[in-house]
């Protein structure tokens, strides 16, 4: 069985730290394993615009910005399909057929979707396009027959839905669809990097983001006013690095040369929490630390984005391409997926009798 890949990302802003490392970094790693004999990365569009309905402007205008982010992070058109998602009508087509195969209350329960539903205050006014998009997201891995879909942990209840309309579809109309497997990062501080402001998750939804894109003084500024241990008030108090955004960072990004490079007085984030735990290590110092391991970490992505930006019909006609490849991957499943249900009614010479 060919390996698969399938995953994305919605255009309602430019990519994020937390991106970095909930996904992107993970993508490009199995991108240059060799393992996959196809690689689809979607800028779901469809997606974004289930809650932003009456802003179209800024999913159009965010569809460049992640193509361009994801050019900087590594990702390499040579090697993967890029592509938008509502260029593949058949990724909709696919969406109403699942739907039938779905319950309303099993929506109901998709424990994202109702954190997601609480974040944004829709209260009693969802749309029925945000509330179904997990079952749009399985049309849109099992279309391109994913057999992995690297994602950050947020993701798992998707791919749980995803893979029970797998089995249902194949129960009911015979063995048709590939069951995905979820990749998460292996490191476990990744799985959901909290926001600046120390809330459970760096969303672009939630304006406490550190971006691919930002300025070296931007992300300066971000790094020294984040939200740390909030009893840790004077230099001598003991201060905590379980659920501390700043350690959770650096748990995230620093590596041991880091030290030798810019704070040789630790040899490791170990020594570093252990002095932090004890009292008499202050947040700036380690906020400033913070501040180089990114900039360390972020400055070639920058340079990277800057060079693409400089070739904008070249990326447009990456995406163009993506587009075309993908549509032709979804239009041979979608075939399948009818004759399956025996709705192929002008290829079957059996309607007639
Ligand atoms: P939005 O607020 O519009 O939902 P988002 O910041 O949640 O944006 P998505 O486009 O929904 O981003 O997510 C894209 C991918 O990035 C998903 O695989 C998701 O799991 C991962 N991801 C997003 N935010 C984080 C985070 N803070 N930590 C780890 N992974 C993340
Ligand atoms: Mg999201």
């Amino acid at each position: 069985m060919s390996k698969i890949i399938l995953t994305g990302d919605r255009p309602t802003g430019r990519l994020h730290v937390g991106h970095y490392v909930g996904s992107l970094k993970e993508r490009v790693k199995l991108q240059n394993s060799g393992e996959y004999d196809e690689i689809y990365i979607m800028i779901a569009d469809a997606q974004a615009l289930t809650d932003n309905a009456e802003h179209p402007e800024k999913v159009r205008q965010n569809i460049m910005n992640v193509a361009l982010d994801y050019l900087a992070c590594g990702i390499d058109p040579e090697k993967c399909h890029i592509f938008i998602q509502s260029m593949v009508p058949e990724l909709t087509e696919l969406t109403f057929y699942y739907m039938n195969l779905v319950t309303v209350s099993r929506v109901q329960r998709n424990p994202t979707v109702k954190a997601e539903i609480q974040q944004r205050n829709f209260e009693a006014s969802i749309p029925v396009g945000f509330f179904c998009y997990p079952i749009s997201q399985a049309a849109d891995i099992t279309a391109f027959r994913a057999t992995t879909v690297p994602v950050g942990e947020d993701q798992m209840p998707m791919i749980e839905q995803c893979k029970e309309i797998v089995h249902k579809f194949n129960s009911v109309y015979g063995e048709t669809l590939t069951d995905p497997e979820i990749v998460l990062p292996s490191n476990k501080s990744c799985l959901r990097l909290p926001g600046i402001d120390g809330k459970a998750k760096m969303s672009k939804s939630l304006g406490n983001c550190i971006y691919l894109s930002d300025e070296e003084d931007v992300v300066k500024k971000k790094v020294m006013s984040m939200f740390t241990d909030p009893n840790h008030l004077r230099v001598e108090d003991p201060g905590q690095v379980e659920g501390n955004p700043v350690f959770i960072y650096l748990d995230a990004f620093c590596k041991d040369e880091y030290f030798e490079e810019f704070w040789p007085e630790y040899k490791n984030l170990d020594e570093l929490k252990a002095h932090y735990q004890r009292g008499g290590l202050g947040d700036v110092k380690v906020k400033k630390f913070l501040n180089k391991v990114l900039q360390a970490e972020l400055a070639p992505i920058r340079a990277r984005r800057k060079e693409w930006e400089q070739k904008l019909p070249e990326v447009f006609a990456i995406l163009k391409e993506g587009s075309k490849a993908a549509e032709a991957k979804a239009a041979e499943t979608l075939q399948d997926v009818k004759a399956a249900m025996r709705i192929n009614y002008f290829d079957d010479a059996d309607f007639l009798n």
